[in-house]
């Protein structure tokens, strides 16, 4: 059965018009869903009966169930959510001073096999639907009974390797008639998918873009993140070059932090003269350790020189503060606990 929240406004009017009803009635569906976040279609009431009998035989509603929910003293939230055909993904809620973010997933699994991250152990299974991904705002939004007014693509999954139905997740996040939650709250971040940075580009979306360097230096960023292999650090600059001079928007470059591998004063240098004049921002992450992974979180002191070295060559750098550190909120790991236990 078809997922009704897979589909955008313009989408589920065609829909509709297909199932012979009126499409402004899209625009009343639309308001159940991501206003008044509804879970049945019998609660539609000014629907016709009719409609409301014929949504059910057509469609699902796509309403997880919360397998685990952890929470942390700080008050970030990790949600392990069931999407129904036996598999699970998980969502993070921080709070921050501006509001409430929420990191979604893109795909069950990833393909990427980044060497620091914890998902890496956990088999590519499919890609989201962008009702799948909606779902995991709504969900939320409905747990803590507020809402939410960031979102950012960094959980599991390469959200350029779902790039379709992530830009129609993203537009149905976006709509005023949707979640309403403005574009330039909504962050995507890539490994590094050259082909479908130009693509989002184009787009004419005022959403933040990330990429996640972790090096300049195409060995040891090979080493990190096989995806460099096929797009070299090179061709990444170029494609963000491009994007800046069509969009004029700034790229937040991510560089997580490990110790004896990419954090020292050298590694700080290459970074600046590979940076230098781009509009951008650095955002330094000390890396969260995985079970069984090769990756220790850098000194702080190494972490406040790296931000500093930077600073002063002219390149702007935070650090990001490190949430929910008592909850395993590295990517992939709540659900990699969850699998263990289930085999167990
Ligand atoms: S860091 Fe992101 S892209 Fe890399 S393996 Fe993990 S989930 Fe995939």
């Amino acid at each position: 059965m078809k997922n009704i929240k897979d589909y955008n406004l313009e989408e589920l009017k065609e829909e509709l018009e297909q199932i012979g009803e009126k499409k402004y009635r899209a625009e009343q569906i639309f308001k159940w869903l991501y206003i008044d976040k509804v879970k049945e279609f019998d609660e539609m009431t000014n629907l016709s009966l009719e409609l409301r009998n014929k949504l059910k035989e057509n469609y699902s509603m796509c309403n997880y169930k919360i397998l685990r929910k952890q929470e942390a003293s700080d008050g970030t939230k990790k949600y392990l959510f069931d999407v129904l055909d036996g598999n699970a993904i998980e969502s993070v809620l921080m709070q921050y001073h501006h509001g409430k973010t929420i990191c979604v997933s893109s795909q069950i699994g990833c393909k990427m096999g980044c060497k620091f991250c914890a998902s890496t152990g956990i088999q590519f299974v499919r890609n989201l639907t962008a009702g799948e991904i909606v779902e995991q705002i709504i969900a939320v939004e409905q747990d803590i009974n507020d809402k939410i007014s960031n979102v950012v693509f960094m959980g599991i999954g390469e959200p350029f390797d779902n790039y379709d139905n992530v830009m129609r997740a993203i537009r149905i996040i976006n709509h005023q008639k949707g979640l309403n939650i403005g574009a330039r709250h909504i962050s995507i971040s890539t490994s590094g998918l050259v082909p479908r940075i130009y693509d989002f580009a184009n787009e004419e979306l005022q959403c933040t873009l990330s990429i996640s360097l972790h090096s300049s230096n195409n060995e040891k960023r090979s080493s990190m993140m096989p995806v460099n292999n096929r797009y070299p650090i090179e061709e990444l600059m170029q494609a963000c070059k491009d994007y800046i001079a069509k969009t004029n928007k700034r790229i937040s470059f991510e560089y997580a932090l490990a110790k004896d591998n990419n954090d020292n004063l050298d590694d700080a240098k290459e970074l600046v003269h590979l940076l230098k004049g781009m509009l951008c921002h650095v955002n330094l992450i000390p890396i969260n350790k995985i079970e069984n992974g090769s990756y220790t979180k850098s000194t702080n002191e190494n972490i406040i020189k790296f931000r500093d070295y930077l600073n002063e060559k002219g390149i702007v750098a935070t650090i990001r503060r490190e949430l929910g550190s008592d909850i395993d909120a590295a990517c992939g790991q709540l659900r990699r606990k969850n699998l263990k236990n289930q085999e167990e």
